[in-house]
């Protein structure tokens, strides 16, 4: 059948035919930009090569594109009441698998076992707000081996996450990404190019999975801990700010162990390269051990 799903008033039949109404819970604004979300579908994956897994595909308008153009899509949809739409929408299509769940509670690992036979597997999404850091942190502790992540979020989460480490504008979620890919801003889009239309500007972002880590830190779970206890109060210097998140630690001996790596006591967690946290998460780990088992 012959889609349009840009199109306000076939968006609008649709939602009449089937009953919907736009759930702001699950936070459902759909594309209406044609040349967005095909740019989009042109950019996250090697084409005729990697299987595609779509969080939200909503009434199916970027997942029609993804199909088009890769082998295999798996769309996930945590609204029950979009899967009807979605058999409808995406009927003349063979490659693609719909499932209905939330991304944050599925087995990925078991629902994309017979991908990864296959080939790469790689993600695209227009993010629901509300979730893209769960989101984007599940995607990336999951360890599973996707070779990019492509999704649209809020401009300013964007800008964050892709700032470089150790710039001002750098936070636990920069630091923590870059760790495990490269990431970089793609391009913006208005609000209005939604319906129903956000309150804020988006943008799309592109995260390139390392295959090999740029650090390697003995504990993985506590360098993260002290990346998020480095930002957790941002106003304050870091031994301040590693006191309140480790209540354990001697904070006399914090500025003694900084010096040791050539860094100054008054230094706040943002001007920390990925370099220096792994190192200073090691030197912690060695004087205090993890904080836990105190
Ligand atoms: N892909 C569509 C588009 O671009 O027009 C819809 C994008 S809309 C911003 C987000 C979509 O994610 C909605 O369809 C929403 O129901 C779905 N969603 C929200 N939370 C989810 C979750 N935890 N797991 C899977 N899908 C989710």
């Amino acid at each position: 059948m012959d889609f349009n799903l840009c199109n306000l008033s076939q968006i609008q039949d649709l939602m009449r035919i089937f009953k919907l109404s736009f759930r702001k819970e699950f936070g459902q604004n759909f594309l209406t930009d044609e040349d967005v979300v095909r740019t989009i579908a042109q950019v996250c994956a090697e084409k005729d090569q990697d299987t595609i897994l779509e969080i939200g595909p909503g009434i199916g308008t970027l997942t029609r594109f993804l199909c088009e153009r890769y082998p295999e899509v798996v769309a996930v949809e945590i609204d029950k009441s979009l899967i009807p739409v979605l058999r409808y929408t995406l009927n003349d299509f063979r490659n693609v698998t719909i499932v209905e769940g939330d991304i944050l509670k599925l087995n990925l690992e078991e629902l994309l076992a017979s991908s990864f036979q296959r080939g790469p597997v790689s993600v695209c999404a227009n993010l629901p707000y509300y979730i893209t850091t769960p989101i984007l942190m599940e995607l990336l502790e999951s360890r599973i081996p996707f070779s990019k992540i492509t999704v649209m979020v809020q401009k300013e989460v964007a800008q964050r996450i892709c700032a470089p480490v150790g710039g001002k504008d750098c936070g636990a979620i920069t630091a923590v990404v870059h760790y495990f890919g490269k990431a970089e801003l793609l391009f913006d889009v208005p609000a209005d190019r939604f319906v129903p239309a956000p309150k804020v500007d988006s943008s799309v972002m592109q995260i390139t999975l390392h295959k090999e880590k740029p650090v390697q830190p003995r504990d993985e779970a506590f360098f993260f801990e002290v990346i998020k206890g480095a930002f957790g109060q941002r106003r304050k210097t870091l031994p301040n700010a590693l006191s309140l998140h480790f209540p354990s630690f001697d904070k006399d001996r914090i500025p003694g162990i900084l010096a040791s790596m050539g860094l100054d006591e008054r230094i706040r967690g943002e001007r920390l390269t990925l370099e220096q946290f792994c190192t200073l998460s090691d030197l912690l780990l060695e004087h205090f051990g993890n904080g836990k088992q105190a």
